[in-house]
């Protein structure tokens, strides 16, 4: 076996349906007493009920969480919090949200309890991002690492059958690029193989009956590890192109995420035949990048770049960008592949 480093991340789990019963008891355990509850403006609705159940442990919401956490929006939150006298903030939503508690964990240092309410993975990871001017940056901060996660199914009952189908796939791409990843190790292996097999078999009964609460489990369950594998090894070409195409053009991130990672896995094939025997082995089929295209198309969701709004006079932009500055990869990013990549994702076409 090669040698290798394993970096445990230190949070609380807590899950199953119901288990949003204990967020009185974890936001003592926290030692706070004062939370500011966090959501978009969707889920506000959400986030009054939570808060109204806390009562005296909740000191106010704010519901103005977006994609991509706005710098402006991350100093009124920050702001907020401090007026407030808040010490904890729980979020409750998708990787908008959770965003927008790292935003104000990363100057205050303000414990997070998330309740995801999305597949994104984002609970679980020191991950963080701040937009500014059009250009998103991202750091590593254990600051922003929640300390504690409520993964109750029963929330994500709401989530709509296609963005629980790409929002799923979105977190499989975290699984998948983990297993090529350069500081890969056998444990986050273990976690990514069995985070992708638990959602390929969750999307697909969600997608059928979106009330299925054990389907509903699968794909939390699956989230939350294939969140892990995100948060502790390094991701590749897959990653760099989505948050370019998200970034600059402004694309919805599971949708985007989606038609990219079938065609990613394509272009990675041959430089790593052991994580694509895993992937495909997951995924239930004999080859990773078709098993990837397979399951989008299957449950309905866009295959096309061009089908969620991306032109393709932009092609050559989001070739500049993401070879720009590229992340390591197990195979060379070079541009005439990558351009035919880019093409095959516009158009829809199933991967090479
Ligand atoms: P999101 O948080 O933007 O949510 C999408 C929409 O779905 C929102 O309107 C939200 O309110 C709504 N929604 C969420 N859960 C719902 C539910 N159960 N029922 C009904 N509506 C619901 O989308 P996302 O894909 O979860 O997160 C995307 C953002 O997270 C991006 O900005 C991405 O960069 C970031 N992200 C960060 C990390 C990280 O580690 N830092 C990881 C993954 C994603």
């Amino acid at each position: 076996m090669k040698p290798f480093i394993y970096q445990g991340m230190p949070s609380r789990v807590v899950f199953g349906a119901g288990s949003i019963e204990h967020l009185e008891r974890e936001i003592d355990l926290l030692g706070a007493r004062r939370a500011i509850v966090l959501s978009t403006p969707q889920q506000r609705e959400q986030a009054e009920a939570l808060a109204e159940r806390l009562g005296q442990r909740v000191a106010g919401v704010f519901a103005k969480a977006v994609m991509h956490v706005p710098v402006k929006t991350a100093r009124e939150a920050r702001e907020y919090a401090q007026r407030l006298g808040a010490d904890c903030a729980v979020a409750i939503g998708g990787g908008s949200t959770t965003g927008l508690g790292k935003a104000i964990a990363l100057t205050s240092s303000l414990p997070i309890l998330a309740v995801p309410t999305t597949y994104a993975g984002s609970e679980m990871t020191p991950i963080y991002g701040l937009t500014e001017a059009g250009l998103k940056k991202t750091g590593r901060d254990l600051r922003v690492l929640p300390k504690t996660v409520i993964y109750d199914p029963a929330l994500t009952l709401s989530l709509p059958a296609s963005l629980s189908v790409t929002s799923g796939i979105n977190a499989i791409a975290h699984a998948a690029e983990g297993l090529y990843a350069q500081d890969a190790n056998p444990v986050i292996s273990l976690m990514a193989e069995e985070g992708i097999r638990a959602l390929a078999q969750g999307i697909g009964k969600v997608a059928e009956q979106p009330d299925d609460l054990d389907a509903r489990g699968d794909c939390l369950y699956g989230a939350w590890l294939c969140g892990a594998v995100l948060g502790s090894v390094g991701m590749a070409l897959h990653h760099k192109l989505c948050h370019t195409l998200g970034g600059t053009f402004n694309l919805p991130h599971a949708e985007t995420h989606t038609i990219v990672l079938p065609h990613a896995l394509a272009y990675n094939r041959d430089a790593a035949p052991q994580a694509m025997k895993r992937i495909a082995r997951a995924l239930g089929t004999t080859d990773a990048a078709q098993g990837a295209f397979e399951l989008a198309r299957s449950n309905g969701v866009p295959t096309a770049l061009k089908d969620i709004g991306f032109k393709e006079t932009d092609i050559d932009i989001a070739l500049d960008i993401a070879l720009e500055n590229p992340y390591w990869n197990p195979r060379p990013v070079e541009r005439a592949p990558l351009r035919a990549l880019l093409e095959a994702a516009y158009e829809g076409r199933a991967p090479g």
